[in-house]
């Protein structure tokens, strides 16, 4: 099984290595054959040969069984004409990833901030919607034909809502409430609003045993915080999904902890829902969790393409295991969760609660 390896920019490298130390450890127990190819992107390809995403990368991702990719610092990139191209949308739309799985789960032992605990995943479309530079075939979505008059292109798709609402119920059939919530805001963004939810509606059809129910975005977000219990299985378009699973991840106990997959029919890549962190990069100060729960998400989506995968599966929920033991113990947490333990150590102890766990 051939992984693919951009540590990306500020902690990437940090929580890259650490995810690595990880699949190492359930390999060496499961017999795995995990192997890495490393390619670096980001600010250090910038500086050494002038691009983000240097040549081949996007091939030997394609090509690999599966990608990790580390937080990248686009914000801070030039434009694309000087080198600046950001290689998470880059691989969203080269390889149609379009279906980017956020789970957001409290913990027994661990504060979450929302008033009630939750276990919810949100479906988000991840090609087309309000992400107006890269929601076209060529050129971008938004343009300005006056100084001082700019204007932005949403754009939403039958097959891309069908095909997302698709992996959502999909989801729930798996899990054991089997409830889909869709989340839009139909009542003023009246047409393309409306395509999303027919399609949807049109997929419930098609799953009898899970419920199906509609919430606007704005109560949504209130509804979170308020009472996340009651919801599942989440599906919505690409910008409400992004906000949502940043709120979702933060109110269960800390935008750290959430990993995430961005997933077509043939492709995977793991990728945590937090970004670069460049001020406490070089630290050892970050909270790994979410690239290492996010290469966990990966091996079960590797479990689910062919038969025979059962180590896979081993090897994912001995890593979701071991983080919520190590969770529990406040001894055994990372700074940002007001633990005593840096990266290294944090990632050293998760490896022997694995080890320990794997050999029982
Ligand atoms: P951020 O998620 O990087 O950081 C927000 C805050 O959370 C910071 O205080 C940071 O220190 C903290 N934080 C984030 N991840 C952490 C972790 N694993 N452990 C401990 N603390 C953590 O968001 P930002 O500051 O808005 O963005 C920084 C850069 O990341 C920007 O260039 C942005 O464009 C980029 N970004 C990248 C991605 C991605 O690669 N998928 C996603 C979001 C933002």
């Amino acid at each position: 099984m051939r992984f693919a390896v951009l540590p990306g920019d500020g902690i990437g490298p940090e929580i890259t290595a650490a995810t690595i130390a990880v699949l190492d450890t359930v390999d060496a127990r499961l017999g795995l054959r995990l192997q890495y190819q490393e390619h670096e992107v980001g600010l250090a390809a910038l500086k050494r040969v002038g691009t983000t995403t240097p040549e081949g990368v996007i091939a030997a991702c394609r090509a690999a069984d599966g990608i990790i990719l580390g937080p990248v610092s686009h914000s801070e990139y030039p434009t694309r004409a000087e080198g600046g191209i950001n290689i998470s949308a880059e691989l969203r739309v080269v390889l149609d990833l379009y279906a980017n799985i956020r789970p957001a789960r409290s913990r027994q032992g661990l504060p979450h901030y929302g008033r009630t605990g939750m276990d919810l995943v949100i479906v988000r479309e991840n090609t087309e919607g309000f992400y107006s530079d890269r929601n076209m075939h060529w050129g971008v979505g938004e343009f300005m034909p006056t100084p001082d008059l700019a204007l932005s292109v949403r754009k939403i798709t039958a097959e891309g809502s069908r095909r997302i609402a698709r992996a959502a119920f999909d989801l729930a059939a798996r899990r054991e409430r089997k409830k889909v919530t869709a989340v839009h805001k139909v009542n003023v963004i009246k047409i393309s609003e409306a395509l999303f939810l027919r399609e949807v509606r049109a997929v419930a059809q098609e799953f009898p045993g899970i419920a199906y129910e509609e919430q606007l975005i704005d109560s949504m977000a209130a509804l979170l915080v308020r009472d996340a219990e009651r919801f599942d299985v989440v599906v919505t378009t690409n910008m409400f999904g992004d906000i949502l699973s940043d709120e979702a991840s933060e109110l269960s106990g800390s935008l750290g902890l959430a990993g995430a997959i961005n997933a077509s029919a043939t492709h995977c890549m793991a990728q945590a829902q937090h970004g670069s962190a460049p001020d406490i990069a070089g630290q050892d100060k970050a909270n790994p969790v979410s690239l290492i729960l996010s290469a966990a998400m990966l091996l079960d989506w590797l479990a689910r393409q062919a038969p025979g995968r059962e180590g896979f599966v081993a090897a994912a929920r001995a890593i979701e295991a071991a983080v919520d033991a190590l969770l529990a113990d406040p001894a055994r947490r990372t700074p940002d969760l007001g633990g005593p333990l840096g990266t290294r150590a944090y990632t050293a102890a998760l490896c022997e609660e694995i080890g320990r766990r794997l050999v029982a």
